[in-house]
């Protein structure tokens, strides 16, 4: 490099480095302030939620100002993009700033994301929008809220500083309001955290980061014998993604962007960007516009992406293994532990137990013909509403409804459970877009988010019903033509 001729001044980023991270400062903005924040959360970490709204703390909420005897830092990963081997590629823009642990023993990592540019952000800018912030705030939560596997939010704030992205107004790019939310996991170490050292052919590096994860995320691992540990671990991470997208199946999110640099090895829901709950029901359907040619991560899909994934996975750590038997045999528990975990769920929200796979299939097919409404459907069973009210044609088979109904009576006398995984309000695309229009203004004008405050303790309390009528009523009429309401693409 030394007789090459070199610009000093040619970038002010720092340059990706070979490591799996580097120490990191997150970089100050204008005027942090407090959108909001999970006292829920705040209490599982043990500690008082009125400390994130104390003006004096502030700085900490954007990266202004770190914790003492903490170095932050940020982590270096790759992943296969759309199923293509893309290198390395993250991270751009999340700081870990602090790692805590509660008095159950029970670690947590604090990450700032949109925090400012690290080693590792080759072309972009180390930021995040507030409108993808709030998307990732109020998903995360509610995924929690729904008891699905994923990582959580401890706050949201506002930085003063305006983004650009991919928002343009008469065909000039227009800037937008910059944020950054704090979120909280375990661990975010990623399938891609392995795929990079190993595209690199550091198998030392892949066996360090194996024995760290297993030391610091799967403890009750340690004891096994080492010839079995890893064989161990990866079926433990197979299991956890096979319930994961049971889960998300039967709540009806579509993750959008499932490469494998966003797959947790802890088997949570992670990197909330085009995503999206399904309101009018389609297999087929996917919110990222990015997306649309090849429908890779449509919903009917998820569950073979998540298989593929963890395939990759698996060569990834081929070098730990000297007989790979026991990859093999984690990917056919994957396998098995979806198919049983998606009737059983898809059944609970039937009100049955797992039998009758032939109802539960036809209530698939009844979803799609008539287009019904994945989340109200659910509910007409089980409050005894009119399932054709809950369709998107305008003239539903009522007869094929009925027919369905006949054997669902049959089945549910003999098979009844309680009715599970049925939710009155999810955050469906164009309820959010709502949400930021409103906190994008309240921000503009230094107001409380009120309308964000209100959807936020609406989630928490699934039996109020304080809150717009509309929220909890079908897709609205005026969502199916207003941008960000229904798909999005991959910028954020
Ligand atoms: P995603 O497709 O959103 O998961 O993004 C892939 C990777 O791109 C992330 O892991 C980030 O490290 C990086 N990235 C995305 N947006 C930015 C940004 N604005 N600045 C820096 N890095 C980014
Ligand atoms: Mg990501
Ligand atoms: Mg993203």
């Amino acid at each position: 490099a030394q007789s090459l001729p070199m610009d000093a001044n040619t970038s002010p980023k720092p340059r990706p480095v070979d490591s799996m991270g580097a120490f990191v400062q997150p970089t100050p903005v204008a005027t942090p302030q407090l959108l909001a924040a999970s006292a829920k959360l705040c209490q599982s970490l043990q500690f008082d939620p009125r400390v994130l709204a104390d003006p004096v703390f502030a700085p900490v909420l954007t990266g202004n100002t770190t914790f003492k005897g903490f170095r932050s830092y940020a982590t270096n990963y790759g992943g296969h993009q759309f199923g293509n081997w893309a290198g390395q590629l993250g991270d751009g823009r999340a700081i870990v700033i602090a790692e805590l642990r509660n008095a159950k023993g029970e670690r947590q990592e604090l990450q700032l994301k949109g925090a400012g540019l690290t080693p590792f952000s080759r072309f972009a800018d180390g930021r995040a929008v507030l409108r993808s912030s709030v998307r990732e705030y109020i998903a995360s939560e509610a995924m929690h809220a729904l008891g699905v596997p994923t990582s959580r939010a401890l706050w949201l704030a506002s930085t003063g500083d305006s983004v650009v992205r991919d928002r343009y107004y008469d065909g000039h790019p227009e800037p937008e309001p910059g944020a950054v939310v704090c979120r909280v996991a375990p661990s975010w170490i990623r399938f891609g955290h392995f795929e990079l050292p190993a595209a690199r052919g550091d198998t030392a590096l892949v066996r360090q980061l194996a024995d760290f994860c297993i030391a610091k995320d799967f403890p009750h691992l340690q004891s096994h014998r080492d010839e079995n540990r890893y064989g161990d671990w990866f079926r433990e991470i197979c299991e956890r993604t096979a319930r994961m997208i049971a889960h998300w199946q039967a709540v009806g999110f579509v993750h959008g962007v499932m490469n494998t640099d966003n797959m947790s090895v802890l088997g949570l829901t992670i990197d909330y960007g085009p995503f999206g709950f399904m309101d009018r029901f389609d297999s087929q359907w996917t919110p990222n516009t990015t997306d649309h040619a090849q429908r890779r991560y449509r919903y009917a899909q998820q569950p073979a992406v998540g298989f593929w994934n963890l395939q990759r996975l698996a060569m990834a750590l081929g070098s730990l293994f000297l007989d790979p038997e026991p990859l093999r045999e984690g990917l056919m528990h994957y396998q098995h532990l979806f198919v049983a975990e998606d009737l059983r769920m898809q059944s609970a929200k039937l009100g049955l137990t797992s039998y009758p796979k032939d109802v539960v299939q036809g209530f698939a097919e009844l979803l799609q013909a008539q287009a019904l409404d994945f989340r109200l459907a659910y509910l007409a069973l089980q409050f005894n509403g009119d399932l054709a009210e809950t369709s998107y044609l305008e003239r539903p088979d009522q007869a094929a409804i009925n027919l369905w109904l006949a054997d669902y009576r049959v089945a549910r006398a003999s098979h009844a459970a309680p009715f599970a995984h049925n939710s009155r309000l999810l955050p469906h695309n164009w309820l959010l877009q709502e949400l930021i229009e409103s906190t994008e203004q309240a921000t503009a004008q230094s107001r409380q988010a009120s309308d964000l405050h209100l959807y936020l303790q609406a989630m928490d309390t699934p039996t109020t019903t304080r809150y717009p009528s509309h929220w909890g009523q079908m897709r609205p009429d005026w969502a199916s033509e207003r941008r960000g309401c229904t798909d999005l693409s991959c910028s954020s």
